[in-house]
């Protein structure tokens, strides 16, 4: 057997994997299903040591619920679809398939080569039109239910382009990626949306179901972008005019300290307004100027803020009291009404503005009695309103309520519920994505195209430069068509759709891959779902996980699914850290994935990925740690070889050893007991707590005592402990785990090998009796560790045959544990 040569036993293992098709698995409903996954990579430049962690996490789960009877499924696809293949291609001349198809090639060897334990069968590339027809289907789906449809919105323009860029193309604050001294204008064109706000409510109310299953911030960062809000819109007559300006707020208590209306740079009325006041043309040039700053949301939230007075004033509708109307630029037409009043004295961003623009800022809430506000600061909490006439003295809460009844009842306001999710803008002017699939006609209008025309697919080769119009409109084959009904002459859409699209389903399409008649067989969905556990970075908590519950629900309203939500877990790895930051090609910093399998071996990496950090938390690279993980295996593996004489003991199986073998001194006692609560603790960090890092330190300590203990333990006994160890590595380490295994004489492979139960009575060390008191009296004895906690033996009194009987003319009123003595039980 020799040295440890992990490049050897892994690809051994990988081709048998394969040829036996181990991990390849069905739906039966016979059978308990475990559905693990990790969110699909979009294919693009190298795999490194920072992408593994999320697929090793994601294998250590699928390969330990194999072990413990789960019908599992675990498949991989790839995100194929995106602008960086369509940059690539124009950069490099070539097509943006190719470049795809190529990264695909590139991703999926080095998976393998880590050992991942995927069913490749289902295998799935968004790019292929198998694929995107059902994207297109969907849509012509959402269509028909009033859930797709057109409006105008704010684009990013380039001037010199002449083309829509995407957000991620809009660099250094505001300019074009590829014309660096080109301002990028916003413009108003046509645009495809998906109808997420119809569905804002239940996004929000089903977010329960996922309560202990997602990790909370998760969850709450979606209810905040979800951003429901429960206020009043109030509206302000211009004065001197017969026009009003709406403003929504939460906050209608504090209208009594409102020192400006802002309104948003493109509000309707913001023309009229600045119409005959002073300074006009150069109110209009300020204008013309902010309307064309990025339509970047993370920019306006962090642009310097700036603003100014129109020169007309707004009527507070409580008190008829005059307020100046501003223009501001950070409140935005696409949010609310496109109007705030501003309330300096409790609002950060209002408190802000008026410092800058010295507007007034009036107190009216001022702290609950006996605390004081921070003058310099605005108070945002509730509290007991001032200076706000009728409503003096009132609480937040109450005046709040009372307002927004009396600007009712008096007409000039309306309670509300609003939010800040907005409908999904989907249409892309790019080649590299789903085309659209609807026609105009000069008769008929906008025509869906028929199911039985799809997919419609993208033109095989389009002019790509990366200027101009959407590269479909360039294709004449592509965009004349007939019209579906009339027959007559018509033009495709050439927008695509957004490649978040691609992700809000895939997950379902693993379920059943070649389906040409369906996106996937209902019967296998709800078999298969909900996902038991996803696994993928927090970059994706908003935006994807959004889509994808608001596309599952669509579907259930379709009629293809019966549940609401598709993720029941959630896991969000931390990341993966060299030199302090995070390993990017970018930085410079990155350990290449098929570098390390070169160097010591995939199982190495998983280990050292699993070793290093908890998985929720960051990991800093270290290369002498990886020094150690590679150490480990090598001691593994010598403690196998040395007894290789030994093996196989064939009149023992290996259940039976670890379960049954009685030690014949207290030197395998010892050995057996340490095996035993291993397995306990091993057993717990894999399924609940995936302390796989306090596992794996477990398993080292095993692996010493082992070592100290070999010559003076049975055979028989080493066998059985070696056994444990294996198939603890198993999940994390498979391949040296099924080398080893094998050695030990099994022909079966160990993916399915059953998880080895702990032995309770050998885990158990020394036990001690105890006396159980009844209000002074003993009434029964209990057997318990010596090393138990209080809180264990408790568990084990209350647990025990005769507690009820003995508790049963009371209620229990204390129960106390003197540990390795007595227990008291009073009851009354
Ligand atoms: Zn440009
Ligand atoms: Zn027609």
């Amino acid at each position: 057997m020799g040295d440890y040569k992990p490049q050897e036993i892994e690809t051994k293992w990988q081709t048998r994997w394969a040829e036996n098709r181990v991990f390849e698995s069905e739906a039966d409903p016979s059978k308990p299903k475990y559905y693990v996954l990790e969110m699909l990579p979009y294919p693009s430049g190298t795999l490194h040591m920072g992408h593994m962690r999320n697929y090793t996490i994601g294998d250590v789960v699928a390969r330990a619920k194999r072990m413990r009877g789960f019908n599992v499924i675990h498949p991989m696809g790839w995100d194929a679809f995106g602008l960086p293949a369509e940059n690539a291609a124009i950069k490099n001349h070539t097509h943006p398939r190719i470049w795809t198809n190529n990264n695909i090639a590139e991703f999926q060897r080095v998976l393998r080569r880590f050992g991942f334990s995927y069913d490749w069968r289902r295998e799935i590339s968004t790019c292929e039109p198998e694929y995107y027809r059902w994207n297109q289907w969907f849509f012509l789906r959402m269509l028909e239910r009033g859930l797709a449809y057109r409006k105008k919105s704010r684009v990013n323009w380039c001037p010199k382009c002449c083309t829509v860029l995407a957000n991620e193309q809009v660099v250094n604050g505001g300019f074009c990626w590829r014309h660096e001294d080109t301002r990028v204008e916003a413009r108003d064109i046509e645009q495809w949306f998906l109808k997420t706000t119809a569905y804002a409510e239940q996004l929000l109310d089903d977010l329960k179901q996922l309560e202990g299953g997602w990790p909370e911030r998760v969850i709450t960062m979606q209810r905040n972008w979800i951003g429901k809000s429960i206020g009043a819109k109030v509206w302000f007559e211009v004065a001197d005019t017969k026009q009003k300006i709406e403003i929504f707020t939460t906050r209608i208590d504090t209208i009594y300290g409102a020192s400006a209306l802002i309104l948003a740079p493109n509000h309707p009325l913001v023309s009229s307004l600045v119409a005959g006041t002073e300074d006009q043309a150069k109110k209009e040039s300020k204008l013309a100027q902010m309307r064309q700053s990025s339509v970047k949301m993370e920019d306006i939230a962090t642009a310097e803020k700036d603003g100014f007075f129109t020169g007309r004033y707004a009527l507070n509708p409580f008190n008829q009291q005059k307020v100046p109307i501003w223009i501001g630029n950070f409140v935005l037409m696409e949010y609310g009404t496109g109007a705030i009043m501003a309330v300096p004295a409790h609002d950060e961003r209002d408190f802000d503005f008026a410092k800058k623009f010295a507007l007034p800022i009036p107190v009216v809430v001022q702290p609950p009695e006996g605390k004081s506000a921070d003058p310099n600061q605005p108070y945002l909490e509730y509290g007991v309103s001032v200076n706000s006439g009728p409503y003096s003295g009132l609480t937040s809460e109450d005046s709040i309520e009372k307002m927004a009844a009396d600007a009712e009842a008096r007409g000039f306001g309306k309670k509300e519920t609003i939010y800040r999710l907005r409908d999904w803008g989907i249409s892309r002017q790019r080649y590299w994505g789903t085309p659209i699939p609807v026609i105009y006609c000069p008769n008929d209008g906008m025509v869906p195209v028929p199911d039985k025309n799809l997919p419609v697919v993208l033109p095989a080769n389009p002019k790509l430069t990366g200027e101009g119009e959407s590269p479909l409109a360039t294709d004449p084959d592509f965009v004349n068509v007939k019209c579906p009904k009339c027959g007559g002459p018509a033009r495709r859409e050439t927008d695509t759709m957004d490649t978040f699209v691609d992700s809000s389903w895939y997950f379902y399409r693993y379920c059943d891959p070649r389906n040409d008649r369906a996106p996937y067989d209902s019967a296998k969905a709800d078999y298969w779902f909900p996902i038991d556990q996803y696994i993928g970075g927090i970059e994706h908590a908003i935006l994807h996980l959004m889509y994808s519950r608001f596309w599952c629900k669509v579907m259930r309203d379709i009629g293809l699914i019966n549940h609401s939500e598709p993720e029941a877990r959630l896991f969000t790895q931390g990341m993966v850290l060299k030199d302090g930051t995070a390993m990017s090609k970018s930085a410079g910093n990155v350990v290449g994935a098929l570098d390390m399998a070169e160097r010591y071996g995939a199982d190495t990496g998983r280990l050292y990925t699993l070793f290093a950090a908890p998985p929720e938390k960051d990991l800093e690279w270290s290369e002498e740690s990886i020094e150690g993980s590679w150490r480990f295996l090598n001691r593994v593996y010598r403690l196998v070889d040395k007894h290789k004489d030994g093996y196989p003991i064939s009149e023992i199986g290996c259940q039976k050893t670890q379960v049954g073998t009685a030690p014949q001194s207290e030197k395998e006692r010892a050995l057996l007991r340490k095996a035993h609560q291993t397995l306990r603790r091993v057993g717990q960090d894999f399924e609940t707590r995936w302390h796989f890092n306090s596992a794996i330190a477990q398993i080292m300590e095993l692996t010493n005592a082992l070592y100290a203990a070999e010559e003076s333990v049975s055979r028989k006994v080493r066998q059985g402990v070696l056994e444990i160890l294996i198939l603890m590595m198993a999940p994390m380490t498979p391949h040296i785990a099924e080398e080893l295994w094998s050695r030990l004489g099994h022909s079966e492979s160990l993916a399915y090998a059953s998880f080895p139960q702990a032995d309770q009575a050998l885990a158990r060390t020394q036990t001690v009796t105890l006396p159980v008191q009844v209000n002074g009296r003993t009434r029964f004895r209990v057997q318990v560790p010596a090393d138990a906690s209080s809180a264990d033996i408790e568990q084990i009194v209350t647990g025990h045959g005769d507690y009820a009987q003995h508790t049963s003319d009371g209620s229990v009123e204390r129960l106390v544990v003197v540990p390795g003595r007595i227990v008291n039980i009073i009851v009354r």
